[in-house]
């Protein structure tokens, strides 16, 4: 069938994917006078961002919060939402259950001395940071070995485990250092000492401390004030299911609800999960297609409790609490959703939202709904002592969450890189490569925004739009 999308002129860019990525992209491309179309497979934009509202809780389904970089600073203000940011409370305390209880992460040096997460032993090796030597040899380390030999066994177990399943919901002995962690090794590289990297950049000024936020009514705000400025520009329900190089276009193969059509598009950018680009590489680069294939996206469930305030034995002081492995939990946590923002509970209840799965617990992706409650809830009897059965709010299930940097991922990305070479017009956007953070979708959008502007400005303009 005829693609009728109003436009008599091929496209500059056609934009695959409406996660935060792609509305990012394609709002920078048409801000610099473009001509763009952005297609979503689904009905609603945000991707891996899901709000939802229930009994007068605000819930997400996904991420609950980003930081506040200076890039999302920008755009926030550029599509004029600065009035509607939400800002943690950064005094907030994480806590980490150990041992059998709740102790909180130590944010700066007294309460460092003063903690009980870590014992005087390990206190005093992560001290002795500075003095480890670099790595000699030209050797890439998984995140367990980088971290145990420069901060030491307990930093690793109690600190950075959790906040890798917090992070990646991934396993520290598989994700690689460099990859999963860039200012990390980069501190090493650069200055021979995480510590003394720390200690400088606080001197300097330099370190920057990035505010946690979301917004008044959830983080889809973010994705649907950015929809609404591409107007007409964004298609839902149109999802791309192929590429076929045409002279010096791209056509697109797209499925409309039970339509087919084309487009001709001087570039594309896939911001889509790993496993969909590879599908719409593979036919144009076998070898392409099987390194993003092997990208390895573990399931994840994000379940939001409700309880009432008077079945808390406690206040929830905090941002939220972490689980290592081998402290007898099945859950990696979970974000005290009403301690960290404002009205996401109604008055009298609190919300908590625990995260089931990762890579160290696949086989969670089997349990039922019920089960997944039932696992839930006992953990956060234990941890929290919390009395009664929850309200069950949501539950999501993301059978493929959150793309894992294995050791190894940074040649992936080079040999990617280079395959791209071959397909000239075509650029990939996906959090699979330089951070998984929607504050790092927000600057590889601007990043990639520009190389296609540079790209579209050193090709012909000639475009027309054709049947398929
Ligand atoms: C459970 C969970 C918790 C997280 N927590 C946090 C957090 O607290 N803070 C944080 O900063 N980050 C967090 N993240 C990571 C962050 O949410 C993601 O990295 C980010 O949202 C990815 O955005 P994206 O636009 O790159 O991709 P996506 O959000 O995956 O968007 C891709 C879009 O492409 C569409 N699509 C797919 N196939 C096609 C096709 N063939 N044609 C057209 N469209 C297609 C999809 O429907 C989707 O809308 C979390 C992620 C998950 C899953």
């Amino acid at each position: 069938m005829e693609a009728d999308f109003g436009l008599n002129q091929p496209l500059d860019t056609l934009v695959v994917g409406a996660g935060l990525t792609g509305l990012t992209l394609g709002w920078h491309l048409v801000n610099a006078g473009r001509t763009v179309l952005l297609c979503e497979a689904t009905n609603r934009v945000g991707g891996a961002i899901s709000t939802s509202e229930a009994d007068g809780f605000i819930l997400e389904g996904g991420p609950n919060a980003l930081q506040e970089t200076p890039e999302l600073s920008q755009l926030v203000q550029k599509i004029g939402m600065a009035e509607r940011l939400l800002y943690a409370d950064s005094r907030l305390p994480r806590y980490v259950w150990w041992d059998s209880q709740l102790r909180a992460v130590p944010r700066n040096v007294p309460q460092f001395l003063r903690s009980d997460l870590l014992s005087w032993f390990g206190k005093a090796r992560l001290l002795f940071e500075p003095f480890v030597p670099r790595l000699e040899e030209e050797r890439e380390e998984t995140v367990t070995e980088f971290v145990r030999r420069r901060l030491g066994d307990e930093a690793l177990t109690r600190l950075i485990d959790p906040f890798v399943s917090g992070i990646y919901a991934g396993d520290p002995g598989q994700l690689g250092a460099a990859a999963a962690f860039p200012e990390l090794t980069a501190c090493e590289r650069e200055t021979g000492s995480l510590l003394r990297a720390k200690l400088q950049a606080g001197r300097t000024g330099t370190r920057a401390v990035r505010r946690v936020c979301s917004f008044r009514s959830g983080l889809r705000e973010l994705p649907e004030v950015l929809a609404v400025r591409l107007g007409e520009c964004l298609r839902r329900e149109h999802q791309v299911v192929g590429l076929e190089r045409a002279g010096d276009y791209w056509r697109v193969i797209i499925t409309h609800r039970d339509h087919s059509l084309s487009i001709l598009a001087r570039s594309v950018v896939l911001t889509v999960p790993a496993y969909v680009s590879a599908q719409l590489l593979q036919p144009l680069d076998n070898s392409l297609g099987r390194s993003l294939e092997s990208i390895y996206y573990p399931p994840v469930a994000v379940l939001n409790l409700g309880y009432p305030v008077a079945n808390l034995p406690r206040a929830l002081d905090g941002f939220g609490h972490l689980i290592p492995r081998g402290q007898g939990m099945r859950t990696l946590g979970g974000i005290w959703s009403s301690s960290l923002f404002a009205q996401r509970a109604p008055e009298g209840w609190c919300q908590i939202t625990c995260f089931i799965g990762g890579t160290t617990d696949p086989s969670s992706q089997d349990l039922s709904e019920r089960e997944l409650v039932r696992l839930a809830h006992r953990d956060l009897q234990q941890v929290l002592g919390l009395r009664g059965a929850p309200k069950v709010l949501a539950i999501t299930r993301w059978p493929r969450a959150i793309p894992q940097y294995a050791l190894g991922h940074l040649h992936k990305q080079m040999r990617v890189e280079a395959r791209l070479t071959g397909l000239q017009g075509i650029f990939l956007a996906g959090n699979y490569f330089g951070g998984v953070s929607l504050g790092d979708c927000v600057v590889r959008a601007q990043v990639q925004a520009g190389q296609v502007q540079t790209y579209l400005g050193s090709v012909s303009s000639q475009a027309s739009l054709r049947s398929a």
